[in-house]
């Protein structure tokens, strides 16, 4: 599972070290014109500094970063490594509503699947379809169980959600094939829900950065973010870097896993811990191999679990290439990259059990990554009460991708002072679900 990361020093933007201007400013501030000697300091401390500093350019601090650009304010994304290179660039790209009992997650899971087609419809008419397309594919998710336990629980499940909301199609065994044909015919009971669609999340990491490029926004690889400068009343005043200090009124924890980590260099630590996953990736198969997203009942208990110990589940879905992709497992070792072969082998073996037909398919390769887990399993976003100016758009665990349109537009609307689209309470930073926890 080692990252495919290049050196860093290759993939900045611009030589810095050479340059006699701020790594921070962005282009159009390096063309600026020259004036009088104030002029020029006006100028200067435009080109240094911005609203907003985002740190992290995977899909959550990206989101941030578009819906905060769209209501003019000036803002620096930067990341030690490539765009969208950490989590982002390890999950399936799934959008789910199944998976959620009712509750705040999937208020924020259901804005954001409705926000995703309109955020993906405007970024197609200010950047052209080449540079907005994200194979957004609203295909729908298939829930199934083939014990007896699992047919008895999605019943009510599903009935649950319906009321708060989601669309869901229960099911009876004999409807399945008509859904999925390959799939094994042990199905007792299932579920559809036509709300569920997927993406590709690093195009779609991409595609918000440009638009964040396009206003006037910057994005800088290649810095590390250490910690932040405080005013005398503690406010944050700037973002301390590896490149040195970015003056900013505001700075965006986006750090996704490591989010923990930077809050605790910024003097306010969050609980905010990897929980490893692990993927297979099949061989191009023939269209229609599985149209869905389908996944075992149990799969929602492993989501749901806040256990260290190592759960499997089976999801299987195709992408736009052909490939099916198989998860998925839960751990929390850390930072622990080994990809231990017996965890794959349970997933090839319990994908082999709900699609037969893959039980001989070649799999081209498996790759892992570490969802950033809070211990209540909801995502923080919001202003952090210890340190002002400092806020956290992270812990999204294993629904970032599907919760990067809300999370990026709720924190926007509480940076503008604008009424909020959702409650922001349930993920707001100060809440007991996080005070009890070491961190
Ligand atoms: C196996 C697996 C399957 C998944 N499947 C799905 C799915 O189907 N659907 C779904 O919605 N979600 C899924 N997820 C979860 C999803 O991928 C994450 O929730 C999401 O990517 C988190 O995005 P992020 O922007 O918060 O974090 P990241 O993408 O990790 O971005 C954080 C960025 O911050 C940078 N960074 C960190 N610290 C610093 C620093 N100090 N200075 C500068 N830069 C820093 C990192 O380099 C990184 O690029 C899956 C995750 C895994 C592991």
């Amino acid at each position: 599972m080692r990252a495919l990361r290049l050196p860093f020093s290759s993939l900045r933007d611009a030589p810095w070290g050479a340059s006699r201007v701020s790594p921070w400013a962005a282009p159009r501030d390096r063309a600026a014109p020259r004036g009088s000697l104030r002029d020029a300091a006006a100028l200067r401390d435009a080109a240094f500094s911005c609203d907003v500093a985002v740190v992290g350019a995977g899909v959550i601090g990206a989101a941030c970063a578009e819906a905060l650009t769209r209501r003019g304010a000036r803002v620096t994304v930067l990341d030690h490594a490539p765009i969208a290179s950490g989590t982002t660039a390890r999950g399936e790209g799934n959008l789910l509503v199944s998976d959620k009992p009712p509750g705040p997650e999937l208020d924020l899971a259901r804005a954001s699947l409705a926000r995703w087609p309109q955020l993906l419809a405007e970024l197609r008419d200010e950047l052209g379809p080449e540079r907005a397309a994200c194979e957004y594919e609203p295909k729908g998710g298939l829930v199934v169980a083939t014990e007896e336990a699992g047919a008895r629980a999605l019943g009510p499940f599903a009935a649950a959600q319906r009321a708060a909301g989601v669309r869901a199609v229960g099911l009876a065994a004999g409807d399945v094939p008509a859904y999925e044909p390959l799939v094994t015919r042990a199905v007792r009971a299932a579920v559809f829900y036509p709300e569920d669609a997927q993406l590709q999340p690093v195009l779609a990491a991409t595609a918000l950065l440009a638009a964040v490029r396009a206003r006037g926004g910057a994005v800088r690889t290649g810095v590390r973010a250490l910690g932040v400068d405080c005013r005398a009343d503690g406010s944050v005043c700037a973002l301390r870097t590896s490149a040195g200090p970015l003056p900013c009124g505001a700075v965006v924890n986006a750090c996704g896993p490591w989010a923990g980590a930077f809050a605790a260099a910024a003097g306010a630590p969050l609980p905010v811990l990897p929980r490893r996953g692990l993927i297979l990736v099949t061989a191009p198969l023939p269209p229609g191999t599985v149209r869905h997203k389908v996944y075992d009942a149990d799969y929602v208990g492993a989501v749901g679990s806040g256990d260290a110990a190592l759960q499997t589940s089976t999801v299987v879905e195709a992408t736009r290439a052909g490939t099916v992709l198989i998860g998925s497992s839960r751990q929390r070792v850390g930072f622990d990259e080994t990809v231990p072969t017996a965890v794959l082998g349970a997933l090839a073996r319990k994908a082999a059990r709900l699609f037969p037909a893959l039980r001989d398919v070649p799999v081209m390769r498996a790759y892992g990554g570490f969802r950033p887990y809070t211990p209540d399993h909801l995502p923080v976003i919001g202003e952090d009460p210890r340190r002002r100016g400092l806020w956290h758009a992270a812990g999204h665990e294993g629904a970032g991708i599907g919760l990067a349109a809300a999370t990026g537009e709720l924190l926007a609307e509480l940076y503008a002072g604008e009424k909020p689209h959702l409650d922001p309470e349930p993920f707001r930073v100060a809440r007991p679900g996080l005070e009890a926890v070491a961190v």
